[in-house]
């Protein structure tokens, strides 16, 4: 996130895609296992598979899913898998001009992120009603905007109690 101050005016830009959660209430609510979480951590969409029904965009409490118009399927952030693919990073993280993103492997004690994740105090956004534990993390020092949505899942779809968190 970004911000950007002058006479009174205060700009807060906050990027709302997919965080990747470890525990998603997208992937619980998908009646035919389109979303899953992938081996490498990510949540990704099966095309081939999605019946475009939606209940994963109203599953997810951080808004961060569309329905596709033009392929009638469900869409969102999966950290630019085509460029993965090539060894390449996410075109946010490279496109940004101020290096405001970073992206890496948490699971690699080495990595920029996870040394980072170290030696800095991190924020991460929790929806009050559902901990679906993201993996975006905000540097100290940034407030970021509590835009988390309140997440509805169809009644045939089961969810562990526990999954639920009371206010
Ligand atoms: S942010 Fe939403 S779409 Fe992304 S993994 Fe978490 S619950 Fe699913
Ligand atoms: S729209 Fe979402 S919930 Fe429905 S099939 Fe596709 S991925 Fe699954």
């Amino acid at each position: 996130m970004a911000q950007a101050g002058g006479r009174g005016i205060k700009l807060h830009f906050q990027p709302g895609n997919c965080l990747q959660c470890d525990e998603p209430s997208c992937v619980a609510a998908c009646p035919v296992g389109a979303t899953f979480k992938y081996k490498d951590g990510r949540v990704l969409i099966d095309p081939s598979i999605c019946i475009g029904c939606g209940n994963c965009v109203t599953g997810c409490p951080y808004g961060a899913r569309y329905l596709n118009p033009d392929k009638h399927i469900v869409d969102k952030c999966d950290f630019c898998q085509r460029r993965l693919e090539q060894g390449l990073e996410p075109a946010c993280v490279v496109t940004c001009p101020t290096r405001a993103r970073i992206f890496g492997d948490l699971n690699n004690p080495l990595s920029e992120i996870s040394q980072l994740l170290k030696r800095e105090k991190v924020v991460r956004v929790i929806n009050q009603k559902v901990d679906t534990k993201p993996n975006v993390f905000y540097r100290k020092g940034t407030a970021p905007l509590t835009w988390p949505v309140e997440p509805t899942l169809p009644g045939s779809i089961h969810m562990p109690l526990a999954f639920w968190k009371k206010k």
